[in-house]
């Protein structure tokens, strides 16, 4: 399996600001955000897709989600964000460590799905 930037990331071998971590996973600000509030919930396992994900996972992707919640609720985002998950080159994936996008601040109700990610 190749390595990615994620990894590198998670690994602390690329310094980066963690606003949660805990032994299953790093929450950090996307490099480019497309929101005002524009974070990834990355796991330390480097599962490439979610496609890729099987059912020993389940309990590391549902952990995922309840970081997600918490995550934006400390960052005042609580009651209106969208979780975003891209798989494949198909799904606008461009990391290919899967990872969970928490978009926010801006207005998520207009434009359907195709607001989400550019
Ligand atoms: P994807 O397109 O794979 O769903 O999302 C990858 C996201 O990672 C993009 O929103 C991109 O801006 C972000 N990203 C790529 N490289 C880095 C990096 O080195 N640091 C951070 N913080 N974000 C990155």
């Amino acid at each position: 399996m190749s390595d990615t930037i994620f990894g590198k990331i998670t690994r602390g071998e690329i310094p980066s600001e963690f606003l949660y971590e805990d032994e299953q996973c790093v929450v950090i600000r996307d490099i480019n955000p497309q929101a005002p509030t524009h974070v990834l919930i990355i796991p330390r396992k480097p599962i490439p897709r979610l496609v890729d994900a099987d059912a020993e996972d389940g309990a590391l992707l549902g952990h995922l989600m309840l970081v997600a919640g918490r995550v934006a609720q400390d960052l005042g985002v609580g009651d209106g964000f969208r979780l975003v998950v891209n798989n494949g080159e198909g799904g606008g994936q461009t990391v290919f460590h899967l990872h969970l996008h928490i978009l926010a601040g801006r207005t998520m109700a207009e434009g359907g799905l195709a607001a989400g990610l550019g």
